[in-house]
């Protein structure tokens, strides 16, 4: 497939993220040498006493540089000790916690695969996932799912990350941080619009060019302490929160999950903040938004964040949100700039080492967003086709529309594909068309994303009855059962039947 692209200047881009007085690091090394498990084991001993990961909730402990390493170097022993060896599959599906945390990293310490899973995720998510990467062993804090693992998949290791900690045995030393940045560190389960989750593999050098790029745009700083409220099993918090805190020497206020006054009450010792929309949205409707304008820098992504909101935040209470653009795939592409003008509705530009451009762009110049650069995946796992479908000539296709604006700022202009995204998480419409769609009450179903203020977009089903009416509250059920959440629609609306194309294409815009 030949492409018209639209290049973006990324020198331009790259210098604009870069405070020119004191760039905390030069363009190549976010590509030679190095890991991400090299650079914190540095970090740790140069500053050994300093509190690095603090629970914002509950039992309020603390890891200091000397406890991570100390423990992840534990961590990483008794996984060797289980028969872990590197570059085996390591499925992590953990809340946040200080255990779990210690847990997966010493599993890239170990030299092994991080699989992050969310840990809500229904029996048929969870045994997809560890079927398609076959885990040497997963550490997993719920009973339930460690139950389900255990029965099924054949000779299943599953432990809670605690356990791994706890444990009296005595486990040889294992070799530390010998991943070289080729070797592969993460799979990151997506799914494509075909609704089939796909892992995307992100090698140890792929993460630190991602840590590397924001330390220098953000001026992540050792003094810099983050409010950590997203989950750790998506890029966002993971790649973005916990590796690049870890990366920049600097530390983490975490949370097990987002209570708007808990975050507040964190603000006074902090200086960052990272979320969703949907966060900011909540912050919002808290009456004490005014307190984050305190935090040196507020970031927004993983959706877009509206415009409106955006103005609020900074009219009436002071705080210019930062807003940025990735995916699982590709870590964080584009961000608006630290220094210089943030602008609401945009996700600004290239991110060090990062290239973009606009492909086939019709008469407005709205077309698919490229990006290629040192921070993207280096394929699915086990899934060549759909690897190749995506790359043309080391260009990823985001799926993803935009155009480019004044001064190279770009705007995302909705998806090409018709996933939705609520409350941050992504929802692929075929996923829970083929759950709801197997209970026999329903004839047609087709799942949308309705706007929303408060989630972005708010999960909808479209249903046709076999039959006669079709029974909601069964799907409902069903929904509860089968699906994550965030999954699950809102709203179940009851239709004759479903707008359809000549090809026999159900035409979603039509139920808009
Ligand atoms: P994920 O792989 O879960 O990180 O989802 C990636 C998708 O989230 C992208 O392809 C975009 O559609 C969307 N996304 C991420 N950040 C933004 C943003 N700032 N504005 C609009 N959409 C975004």
């Amino acid at each position: 497939m030949v492409l018209d692209l639209f290049l973006m200047d990324s020198e331009r881009a790259w210098s604009r993220h870069r405070p020119p007085e004191a760039p905390t690091c030069a363009l190549e090394d976010l590509t030679i040498g190095g890991t991400l498990p090299h650079v914190w084991s540095r970090r740790w001993s140069d500053e050994p006493n300093g509190p690095v990961l603090l629970e914002g909730d509950g039992a309020r402990s603390a890891l200091r540089g000397d406890d991570l390493a100390q423990l992840t170097g534990l961590a990483a022993s008794r996984l060797a000790g289980y028969g872990v060896t590197p570059g085996e599959r390591v499925l992590w599906s953990c809340g946040t916690s200080l255990d779990a945390i210690v847990g997966l990293i010493g599993a890239l310490r170990l030299g092994a695969v991080v699989v992050p899973v969310n840990p809500s995720a229904s029996r048929s998510e969870l045994r997809y996932v560890a079927r398609d990467v076959g885990p040497a062993i997963s550490l997993v804090d719920r009973a339930e799912r460690r139950d389900w693992l255990c029965e099924d998949l054949e000779d299943a290791v599953v432990l809670h990350p605690d356990a791994l900690l706890r444990s009296t045995s005595d486990s040889a030393a294992a070799a530390l941080d010998t991943a070289t940045p080729a070797d592969d560190a993460l799979i990151v389960y997506t799914s494509g619009t075909t609704g089939e989750p796909k892992g995307a593999v992100h090698t140890h050098g792929s993460l630190l060019a991602g840590s590397l790029a924001l330390q220098t745009a953000w001026g992540w700083r050792p003094d810099d302490r983050l409010l950590l409220a997203l989950p750790l099993f998506h890029v966002h918090g993971l790649c973005a929160g916990l590796f690049g805190t870890l990366a920049a020497g600097s530390s983490a206020v975490i949370f097990e999950r987002f209570v708007p006054a808990q975050v507040l009450d964190a603000v006074g010792e902090s200086t960052m903040f990272f979320g969703v929309p949907t966060m900011y949205h909540r912050l919002a409707e808290s009456g004490r938004a005014a307190e984050l304008s305190a935090l040196r820098l507020c970031v927004s992504g993983s959706a877009p964040l509206p415009a409106d909101l955006w103005r609020r935040f900074h009219a009436d209470w002071g705080v210019s949100v930062l807003e940025r653009y990735g995916m699982s795939e590709t870590l964080l592409t584009l961000s608006n700039p630290l220094d210089g003008e943030r602008r609401p509705g945009s996700v600004g530009f290239p991110l060090p080492g990062v290239e973009a451009a606009i492909a086939d762009a019709d008469e407005a110049g709205v077309g698919e967003l490229m990006v290629r650069g040192p921070s993207l995946c280096r394929g699915y796992r086990n899934r060549t086709a759909a690897s190749e479908a995506m790359w043309h000539d080391g260009w990823f296709g985001t799926g993803d529309l935009a155009s480019v604006g004044d001064d190279d700022y770009v705007s995302i202009r909705g998806r090409r594909t018709e996933l939705i995204i609520t409350g941050g998480h992504n929802v692929y419409p075929a996923e829970v068309e083929a759950v709801l769609g197997r209970h026999p009450s329903v004839g047609e179903i087709a799942i949308i994303g309705l706007p929303s203020a408060e989630w972005g977009e708010s999960v909808t089903a479209f249903v046709v009855g076999r039959d006669g009416e079709p029974d909601i509250d069964a799907l409902a059920h069903l929904a509860a059962q089968e699906l994550t959440s965030y999954k699950r629609p809102r709203e179940f609306r009851v239709v004759d039947s479903l707008p359809r194309n000549a090809m026999g294409k159900v035409q979603r815009r039509d139920l808009l």
